[in-house]
């Protein structure tokens, strides 16, 4: 068998072992666990890294804790907009979706631009016009109700606040995005992210996650990167196309490419936050400068590590 693997997270912030029940710390990795398995098994099934990237990220989006699909932070009108991109680095094709409402996965969505369209992002109205054309899930907004995400939007609606998911408030610690990265037996790499934003955002804003060469890229010449962060430190410093550039133009390793951007250059500008690289060798690098990440990774030895703290 050709070599496989895939790298998954759930969010990167304020994570520290005394913030999480013991409950809560196996559902978390649970999740993890169980998006792993989605994308691997595609991987082992000689399946693609782009299918296999959609699936472990539209498993993390049907799980609740996540903030993504199903788990979507709420935004100013107590509504919900989502952000998708997929990118395949064989053919450098791609897609994405952004302030999505109603999408039961917005990778999906993502992926259908990608594949059956001529543009590479669309978003809002248009978006969810296309989405009901090409047979997209679409739930209404009771699908995308939980608890703890209602709560986190009252504590903050009648200010001005918006909130990264994994931003600290009153002790509290939330966190949020999902991707997955993947290299398939044909060599071929893919990257994937999904994101419900911050919680009170206003005006359409739009983070990283669904910009390609900023929240997501892939290249098979060099690498595949998701990322999870502050969104606009992340833009304005195109991470994911940053680290692909670094490999190509200075021949850096891709734990030297990543070590530079996430503790040297992000650090530098107050960018908080982590990603899931893997390179055409089928390296895996997950690093991250804020306190945790959820990460999880299945490497070129089959061997499985699934992790919350530093
Ligand atoms: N990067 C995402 C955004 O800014 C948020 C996150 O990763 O938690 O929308």
């Amino acid at each position: 068998m050709k070599k496989i693997a895939i790298a998954i997270h759930g969010g990167a912030g304020t994570i520290a072992p005394h913030l999480l029940t013991p409950a809560l710390e196996k559902a978390y990795l649970e999740g993890l666990n169980n998006a792993l398995d989605a994308g691997y098994a595609v991987l082992k099934n000689i399946g693609s890294a782009t299918e296999a990237v959609a699936k472990a990220v539209m498993s993390l989006e049907d799980h609740p804790l996540f903030n993504a699909g199903k788990g979507a932070v709420f935004n100013h009108i107590g509504g919900h907009e989502m952000d998708a991109a997929i990118m395949q680095g064989v053919d450098l094709k791609a897609g994405a979706a952004c302030g999505v409402p109603s999408i039961k996965n917005p990778i999906l969505l993502a992926k259908a631009i990608m594949e059956h369209s001529e543009h590479v992002m669309m978003a809002s109205d248009g978006a969810l016009t296309f989405a009901k054309q090409h047979g997209i899930a679409i739930e209404d907004d009771a699908y995308f109700y939980t608890e703890q995400r209602y709560n986190q939007w009252q504590a903050i609606k009648d200010s001005e606040k918006f909130q990264l998911d994994h931003t600290e408030t009153n002790g509290e610690k939330k966190f949020g995005t999902v991707g997955a990265v993947a290299l398939d037996q044909f060599g071929n790499l893919a990257a994937a992210t999904s994101t419900g934003g911050m919680t009170n955002k206003k005006y359409g804003r739009i983070g990283d996650s669904p910009v390609i060469g900023a929240g997501t890229y892939a290249n098979n010449a060099t690498c595949a990167v998701s990322c999870t962060g502050h969104g606009e430190l992340f833009l304005r410093s195109v991470v994911a196309y940053d680290i692909s550039c670094l490999m190509a133009y200075k021949n850096l390793t891709l734990k030297e490419a990543c070590d530079l951007v996430v503790y040297d250059k992000l650090v530098k500008i107050g960018g908080e936050g982590g990603l899931v690289a893997l390179d055409h060798f089928g390296n895996i690098e997950m690093p991250f400068n804020s306190e945790g990440m959820y990460r999880a990774k299945i490497n070129l030895n089959g061997e499985r590590d699934v992790k919350i703290y530093k």
